[in-house]
């Protein structure tokens, strides 16, 4: 018998949060994603191909319509809004099955979102069902050479020109779905101020083909489309801001917020498939004339990550149900997406460990993951900036 908190169902692990009236939803989701998650292999995707993968597998999550989880229903989405919860629980099986894959989804999240709450009501209407179908991949633009963390850094430039258009000039660095997007979300510093005017940030959709705009791989550990996104004097009609001038970091944030809790979730899927790949291994691995899960080390060492990952569990469904309810307490988010993908890691690395050899062997599901799980303490905020969150909940201020 497994322990309840390890069943493929989340809604079925018994973690005694209050789900509410969305238990009915979220099990009628966890349905939809055991049949699509059956399917992924038959896909037969070579991840190695990033941009490739991604076509391949947001047209495969579009066709599932779960990539309608992503935008309003009015635009084509499930649900009145976009809900952190639903996206949690679908994370967490994507990303058991592949961290391409659960990229390829939530990207189509991240790069809408700001279109969903600041976009004029032509471009949602033109972007929003367009995203949910697959027929456009999104990316979202933030970070820079000099702005990674500290996003008030941002050298990017939208300068106003006359007739109420901007032109926009800089370098982006690790966007996810550089160069196989369609559309960008961009965040810049509004040029044409005065010189000792503060600085103000604004957001703007810029589509794939502008003139001026082009792409520059780069490559990381694990399968993940990536990379630079340099602007040459791009024109960006008036049409195409997003939210007003000055409002970009606002939108960032919101749009953060929605989804920052979700890797954590991306982080439970990585460490609910370690833990069965480890289960596995030591239940018939033989040494010493018996099975290595007879060994009371390791199975301490398997108990201490399992309590781990109970823990996560709760911290990302509180935080993703709190958000939902309208609690935009950052505290919780941030304590959720630190502990998730550190405990990820750790258990990660404990999977790595009892399969011995085997653990480092191209090919293998855990050393795929211990690849897999890293890049989660960095993107959306590195774990030293969500415990600079917390520490300001603590500290009030
Ligand atoms: C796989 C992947 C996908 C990504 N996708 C996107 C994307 O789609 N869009 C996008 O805009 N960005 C994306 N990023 C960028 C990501 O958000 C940044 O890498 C991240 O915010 C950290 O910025 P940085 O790499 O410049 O590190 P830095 O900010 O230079 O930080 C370096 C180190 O210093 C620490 N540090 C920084 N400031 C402090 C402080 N005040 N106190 C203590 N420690 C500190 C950091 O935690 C980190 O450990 C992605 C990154 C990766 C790896």
């Amino acid at each position: 018998m497994t322990a309840a908190f390890l069943d493929p169902r989340v809604m079925s692990r018994e973690l005694g949060l209050d789900f509410g009236d969305r238990v009915a939803g979220l099990v009628a989701l966890e349905t939809r994603m055991e049949a699509f998650c059956a399917g992924v292999p038959a896909l037969g995707v070579d991840e190695h191909d990033e941009h490739a993968a991604t076509r391949t597998y947001v047209a495969a999550l579009a066709k599932a319509e779960l990539l309608r989880l992503l935008v309003p229903k009015a635009y084509g989405g499930e649900r009145l809004d976009v809900e952190s919860t639903p996206i949690c629980v679908a994370r967490q099986w994507l990303a058991r099955q592949s961290g391409a894959l659960d990229t390829a989804f939530v990207m189509q999240g991240l790069g809408s979102y700001p279109i969903t709450l600041a976009g004029s009501e032509a471009l949602k209407r033109e972007l929003l069902p367009a995203i949910a179908a697959g027929d456009r991949i999104a990316a979202f633009a933030l970070t820079e050479p000099e702005a990674g963390s500290d996003v008030s850094g941002m050298r990017t430039t939208l300068t106003p020109t006359d007739g109420g258009g901007a032109r926009l000039s800089g370098e982006k660095c690790f966007i996810s779905n550089a160069g196989v997007a369609d559309s960008y979300v961009i965040f810049a510093r509004e040029g044409g101020l005065a010189p000792d005017a503060p600085p103000q940030f604004s957001a703007a959709w810029v589509p794939a083909d502008s003139p001026g705009l082009s792409f520059e791989q780069t490559h990381v550990i694990a399968p993940h489309p990536i990379g630079r996104v340099i602007m040459d004097d791009v024109a960006v009609p008036a049409a195409h801001r997003l939210g007003p001038v000055g409002g970009g970091l606002k939108l960032a944030l919101a749009t953060l917020e929605v989804f920052r809790v979700t890797v954590g979730a991306a982080a439970l899927g990585f460490a609910d498939r370690a833990l069965s790949e480890a289960l596995a291994h030591l239940s018939t691995r033989v040494q010493f004339g018996k099975p290595l899960a007879k060994q009371q080390g390791l199975r301490f060492a398997l108990a201490d990550v399992a309590t781990e990952h109970l823990a996560a569990q709760l911290l990302v469904y509180r935080a993703a149900l709190a958000r939902d309810s309208g609690d935009t307490g950052a505290d919780k988010v941030a304590m959720a997406k630190l502990y998730a993908t550190e405990s990820a890691q750790r258990v990660v690395d404990r999977a790595v460990q009892s399969l011995g050899g085997l653990g480092v062997t191209v090919g293998e599901a855990v050393e795929r993951l211990y690849r897999e799980v890293r890049a989660l303490r960095i993107y959306e905020g590195t774990s030293e900036i969500q415990k600079l969150v917390i520490a300001r909940s603590l500290f009030g201020r």
